[in-house]
Parts: structure tokens; sequence; C-alpha cells
């Protein structure tokens, strides 16, 4: 098999070197003669390994004691229902902007709890724009967006500005490039887009948050029960959170910044492509472009035979993931931190064999 350039939308493309060292603790974790997949969570190696996954991400985001980091289950799809519930207050309406397929679901699980608000939507042109332009008015309880639109291709290149506590979705471009975190009162984010294996869902919770709805939370989604815990109330995904804990080392090793600028680079060099090719045209407003997933189309886009041709040349390429999701259809390009520009580049001279051979 030759090289493939993985560029899956998730579960995605991690550091070789990651999956290298995870593949040996699975046999004999740091020389214990015992694999990490047969240890007891409440085990010193294992402790050691959440303690270090919750000071990296601190690190990473520059954040301080007085945010709660934990490892949790069930994926992003239970954050919407987890951040519902435990950021309600005696209002009993959460404010959403509905920027795609996730953030819809997000709002859906809202009015589970209390009264779910679209303040926004791109709907009205197949989300591929960010809103932009509208009120929050205090009487919200909080206000919840989705940071990168992973179907749609969009991604919010600044943090709203609003009054009111802010959660963010951010489950497809966390760690992407350096952020203000503590701007945040909650965040949440599924870990196999970005962070390491699917399995486990990262929350970052301001510790003054905590504790305060207004409703009666089930156990465990209620974000007190996991913070009093330290991530251990029930036996918690202990592999997921081990790759994530190798992810966050990689990550801090290349720096924020580094990997900010290398996905800056990686998507100029995509979307200029999209640009100049006379085939494809890219369906998000440049404006809003995400610097995680590109999404285009064929100019001709009807034609199933030329689509099927460029899936086959992408794929003798050695280019694997690419095929749209059918919501916006055409091609998906997911430029993850751990991809490197070399594949981008594969992809790009994919594009210009298609343009030479069909224009
Ligand atoms: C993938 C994704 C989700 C859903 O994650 P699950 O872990 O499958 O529940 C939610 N939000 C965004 C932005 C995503 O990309």
């Amino acid at each position: 098999m030759g090289k493939i350039h993985n560029f899956s939308a998730g579960p995605s493309i991690l550091p070789k070197e990651v999956f290298l060292e995870a593949s040996q603790a699975i046999v004999d974790f740091n020389g214990s003669g015992l694999s990490l997949l047969e240890m007891s969570h409440r085990s010193k190696p294992f402790v050691a390994v959440m303690d270090e996954a919750q000071s990296l991400v601190r690190e990473i985001y520059g954040l301080g004691d007085d945010y709660e980091v934990m490892f949790l289950q069930g994926g992003a799809s239970l954050g919407f229902l987890i951040s519902a519930y435990n950021m309600m207050r005696g209002n009993k309406r959460g404010a959403y902007v509905n920027t795609g397929s996730w953030a819809g679901k997000a709002v859906k699980e809202g009015a589970w709890v209390g009264e779910g608000v679209e303040v926004a939507s791109s709907k009205d042109s197949n989300f591929n724009y960010i809103p932009k332009g509208y009120e929050v008015p205090s009487d919200f309880d909080y206000f919840h967006y989705t940071s990168n639109n992973t179907i749609f291709g969009t991604q919010y290149h600044q943090i709203p500005d609003v009054n009111v506590p802010l959660v963010c979705d951010m489950s497809s471009d966390i760690f992407c490039r350096p952020i203000d975190a503590s701007k945040f009162d909650l965040i949440y984010a599924g870990a196999q887009k970005n962070m390491g294996p699917a399995g486990t869902t990262l929350y970052i919770a301001k510790k003054e948050v905590l504790g305060k709805s207004s409703m009666s939370i089930p156990t465990m989604l209620n974000l007190n029960t996991h913070a009093e815990k330290d991530s251990m109330f029930n036996t918690p995904p202990v592999f997921a959170v081990y790759v994530s804990m190798l992810v966050l080392r990689w990550i801090k090793k290349t720096g924020l910044e580094a990997i900010g600028n290398t996905n800056q680079s990686k998507a100029n060099a995509l979307y200029s492509e999209i640009e100049r090719n006379s085939m494809f045209s890219g369906t998000a407003a440049a404006e809003d472009r995400s610097l995680m997933n590109a999404c285009f189309v064929l100019n001709d886009g009807l034609d199933d035979a030329l689509n099927a041709e460029f899936l086959n040349m992408a794929t003798e390429a050695g280019i694997s993931g690419i095929k749209g999701h059918r919501s916006v259809g055409g091609f998906r390009a997911s430029m993850y931190n751990a991809l490197p520009l070399e594949s981008v580049q594969a992809l790009v001279d994919v594009m210009k064999a298609f343009e030479t051979k069909f224009a």
C-alpha cells in the first residue's frame, strides 16, 4: 500500500507517532507488564494519564484553576443535552445560532430542558455562511454556537461578542489555532475530529458556572458529578483518554501557534486552487470558510460520471475520505491538525490533472 492522504471528516487522522505509542500501550503500558486495557482506572498509572490530559488542556489554552477539565462519554451529541441542563438558569431559555446539522441538533436538545431559541440561522442559504448582526437579549441564560460546521465547511473566525454566558460546541476545530479560551463558560468537543480517537468528549467548564443550574439534573448529566470526582465518577474510557493525552502532548510540543499557521497554509493552498480551477467551486462564503473542512463541488455538479471520475483519480493518488456529505454533495476535504501540507498538495495536484484532462 502506498501513502494514504487521509482527509476523513471523523474519526480522522492523528499523528503517526501517537499511533505507534498507543499500540505499545496496548501490549505493555510503560513497562508495567500490563496492557493499559486491563488495568484499573483507579491505578496510579492511569490516574497520572487523566491528570496529565487535564493539565495539558489547561496549559495549551492558557487556562487557570478556575476551569474544570473533564473527559466524559456520549459524544458531542450528548453534550447538546448536558450543556443545556447545566447552563439553564431562571429564565430557562438558551439562545442558539443554527449554522447547520449539528447546531440544529443542539437547539433540539436544548428544547428538552427548557426553551431552545434560534436567534439566527443560515438555513435560508443551505448553511453556507455564518450569520452576523443579530442581538442576543440579556434574558437568555446562555448563548450556544458551533465554532466549526463540519458538514457545511463554515467556521467562526471571531468569538461572538455577547453579554450572556458563552457555550460552544468545538468538536471539529478545538486546538486548531490559538483562541482566548477564557471567554467561554463552557466548551465541549467530541475527541474524534481534532484531538483523539472516538470514545471521549472533552468538557472545559468555568468552575463558577457549575452547580448553578435551575434544573434538577440526572446524576450522569450533571457536570458537577464529574467535576467533583475528577472524571472518575464512573469508569472513564481509558484508552480514548490515553490517546487524547498523547495527541495533547503532540499539540503542546508543536505549539498551537505553529499548528494554526500550518492549518492556515493548508487552507490557503486548497482554497486558492478551488478558486483558480475552472472545474470546481467552493460552497461556503469566502469570509466564513473553514480551516478544517473545505467543501467544493464540480461546476458541472449534476454530471455523475464526472464526479466519479474525479473520485477515481483522487483514489489513485492515495487520497481518501473526500466524498462530500450528502447534504452538500460534491467533495469535502477535512484538513485536521495532523494532516500534513504535503497531503493538501497531493489533492491540489489531482485537481490540476483533472482540469487538464476534462476542461
Ligand atoms: C461530529 C460532530 C458532532 C457529533 O459528535 P458525536 O461525537 O458523534 O456525538 C457534533 N458537533 C460537531 C460540530 C461535530 O463535528
